[in-house]
């Protein structure tokens, strides 16, 4: 991994303000998948790239991403990013709505990292359940939302976004066949298995 290319990807992303996963949140994660390394993972918000070429290095040495963007302009800077990091055989990007594209979709993830529109976190949940492998682990960041998600909160234009994360955690957490964990790391990770 060519970490000063990697290095001028994350701060030109940061630069154009868009929204990358914090290094406390991959620091995370990476602990998480130490034991057991991932060979499928499955993204739902690629933007640039950014978070996918990271999770390259969590892999298991013959594993492969997938990962959905519905902005085409962030799709093709990924694409180019991907390319310039020499990734094309490890991250496959599906351009286009994660609502449509994950119906289609009819494999089995070790990770799933969901990370797109908030207000579609209890769909994705529904579509990550039916496409995660036994062993495998669904993180779902910025699942606190800058505090909103468990604050009274309950204004303006985020309200649908904080209902609908709201909405996640009760079905991650009540659901007796699922093990749960929210950590307070970046915007907030949930991570969640089946139970063993
Ligand atoms: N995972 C990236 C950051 C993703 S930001 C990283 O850490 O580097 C969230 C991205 O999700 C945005 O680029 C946005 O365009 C995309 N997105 C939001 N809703 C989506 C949807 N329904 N389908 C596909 N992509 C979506
Ligand atoms: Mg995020």
């Amino acid at each position: 991994m060519d970490k000063e290319k990697l290095e001028q990807i994350k701060q030109k992303a940061l630069e154009d303000k868009i929204p990358i996963i914090m290094d406390d949140t991959l620091q995370e994660i990476e602990k998480n998948l130490k034991k057991c390394p991932p060979k499928s993972i499955l993204e739902i918000g690629t933007a640039v790239g950014y978070s996918a070429i990271c999770f390259t290095s969590f892999l298991e040495k013959n594993g492969k991403i997938d990962t959905i963007e519905r902005d085409v302009e962030r799709a093709k800077t990924a694409k180019q990013n991907i390319k310039e990091m020499n990734l094309e055989d490890k991250i496959n990007i599906y351009v286009g709505d994660a609502i449509e594209i994950l119906p289609t979709i009819n494999k089995k993830y070790d990770m799933i990292f969901i990370d797109a529109a908030k207000g579609k976190y209890p769909f994705f949940l529904k579509e990550a359940l039916r496409m995660l492998s036994t062993n495998g682990a669904i993180f779902a960041d910025n699942i606190l939302y800058k505090g909103y998600v468990m604050s009274d909160y309950n204004k303006h234009k985020q309200r649908t976004a904080v209902r609908n994360l709201r909405e996640y955690i009760h079905e991650v957490t009540e659901n007796p066949n699922l093990e749960t964990e929210i950590l307070e790391v970046g915007d907030g990770l949930a991570i969640t298995k089946f139970c063993v």
